[in-house]
C-alpha cells in the first residue's frame, strides 16, 4: 500500500546499450510513494541494469530519474541517498553486526551517539539485536541479509532497492526472509524496487510487478490481476500457465477441451492455444476416459500429474497430493478445466 513516508520514483524512457545488446529498450517505470515494486523477468532481460541505472550505479544512454519530483538523472550515486542490498556475501567481515549497520550514518557524519542508536533500532526491526556484538562471517546467509537490510534502512533511503536478496539462500530461509523484508518494507514504508527472476517471490511480495522482456516493461500489474489477466502470453508463461491446449475462439468465449470458457483481452480469434494453469486443470479417474496419466511428481501437500489427451496434447495438472494418490501411471482419467477467463494465443 502506498505510504506516506515513501517518495514516487519515475523512470522514463530508459534506454541502455552494451555493444549491439538493448539491455533497456526505452523502459518507463513509475513507483507510487511507499510502493513495492517487482521487476521480473529471465536471466539477461534487463531488470539489474534498470535497477543499477536508478541507484547511478550506471549511466543511462537515454531517459530520466525523478524521485520525490527531484531529477537525478545527472545526480552520482552516493550523492542519491540510495539504499541497496545485493545477492549476497555484501557485509564487512571485520565488522561487527553493529557497525555493519551504522556504517552509512558514519560516512555522513553522524554522531558515535546517534549512529548507535539508529543502528540498534534497526537491528530490532530486523529481529537481530541479539547478535550485534557479532562479526559478519559468524552468522547465517538469512541472518547476514537481515542485517544488510537493516545497513540499507539506516541511512533513511529515499528508495530502497533490493537486487535477487534472497537467491542465495536455501528454499525454507528464502520464504521467511522474503516475508520479513515485505513486512519491514510496510512498516517503515520506504518505496522499493525488488528484482528477481523467482515468480513466486514476486508474487509474494509485490504490491504490482513488472514483467520485462528484452529491455521491455511487458505488464505492470497487482499480482492477482498478472496472475488472472496477463497481457501477452510471455507474462503467462512467466507467471505459470504453462499449458498450451487447444482453442476456439467464437466472440467473448472459446471451446476449451469441449468446455466454454470466457476469454480475455488481446486472445487471438478462431482457433488457437489457450494458456491454463496446472492448478486450473481437474483430472478424475474414469475407467472410460481417453487421456492417461504419464507421471505424478510429488511435491509435499500438492502433486503435479502429467497426462496425455487422446490427441497427443501433454498437459500438467496441480492437485492436492490426496487426490494425486489414487491416479498411477498409465490409468485412465477425464480431463476438465476451470471456467476462469484464459488468453488464448495463436497455435
Ligand atoms: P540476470 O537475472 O541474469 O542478472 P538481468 O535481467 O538482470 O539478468 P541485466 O544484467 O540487466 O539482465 O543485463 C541485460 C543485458 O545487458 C544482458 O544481455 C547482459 O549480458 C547485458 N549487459 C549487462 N551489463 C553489461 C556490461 N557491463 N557489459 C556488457 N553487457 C552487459
Amino acid at each position: 500500500m502506498p505510504h506516506d513516508n515513501g517518495l514516487a520514483v519515475e523512470m522514463t524512457g530508459l534506454r541502455r546499450s552494451y555493444g549491439d545488446v538493448h539491455a533497456l529498450d526505452g523502459l518507463d517505470l513509475h513507483l507510487e510513494p511507499g510502493e513495492l515494486v517487482v521487476l521480473l523477468g529471465p536471466s539477461g532481460c534487463g531488470k539489474t541494469t534498470a535497477l543499477r541505472i536508478l541507484a547511478g550505479l550506471e549511466r543511462q544512454d537515454a531517459g530520466t530519474i525523478v524521485v520525490g519530483g527531484k531529477d537525478l538523472s545527472r545526480v552520482p550515486a552516493n550523492k542519491r541517498d540510495m539504499g541497496m542490498v545485493f545477492q549476497a556475501y555484501s557485509l564487512f567481515p571485520h565488522l561487527t553486526v553493529l557497525d555493519n549497520v551504522a556504517f552509512g550514518l558514519k560516512l555522513r557524519g553522524r554522531s558515535r551517539k546517534e549512529r548507535r542508536t539508529r543502528a540498534g533500532d534497526m537491528l530490532d526491526l530486523v529481529g537481530l539485536s541479539a547478535h550485534k556484538a557479532r562479526y559478519a562471517n559468524q552468522l547465517s546467509g538469512g541472518q547476514q541479509q537481515r542485517v544488510a537490510l537493516a545497513r540499507a534502512l539506516a541511512i533513511e533511503p529515499s528508495v530502497l532497492l533490493l537486487d535477487e536478496p534472497l537467491s542465495a539462500l536455501d528454499a525454507k530461509v528464502r520464504v521467511q526472509l522474503r516475508d520479513e523484508i515485505r513486512k519491514v518494507q510496510l512498516e517503515v514504508g520506504t518505496t522499493t524496487l525488488f528484482v528477481t527472476h523467482d515468480q513466486e517471490e514476486a508474487l509474494a511480495v509485490a504490491d504490482r510487478v513488472g514483467v520485462m522482456n528484452a529491455g521491455r516493461l511487458e505488464q505492470l500489474a497487482s499480482p492477482s490481476d498478472l496472475y488472472a489477466a496477463p497481457a501477452t502470453p510471455f507474462v503467462g508463461e512467466f507467471v505459470g500457465l504453462s499449458n498450451r491446449i487447444p482453442a476456439r475462439v467464437d466472440g467473448q468465449e472459446a471451446m476449451v477441451l469441449g468446455q466454454r470458457v470466457p476469454v480475455l483481452e488481446g486472445s487471438t480469434s478462431g482457433e488457437g492455444l489457450a494458456l491454463i494453469r496446472p492448478e486450473s486443470v481437474e483430472v478424475i479417474a474414469d475407467p472410460g476416459g481417453a487421456a492417461r496419466v504419464v507421471s505424478v511428481g510429488f511435491l509435499g501437500p500438492i502433486s503435479r500429474v502429467y497426462v496425455t489427451l487422446a490427441d497427443a496434447t501433454e498437459l500438467v495438472a496441480q492437485l492436492p497430493s490426496s487426490q494425486a494418490v489414487q491416479l498411477q501411471p498409465g490409468a485412465a482419467v477425464r480431463v476438465s478445466i476451470a471456467p476462469s477467463p484464459a488468453l488464448v494465443v495463436g497455435a
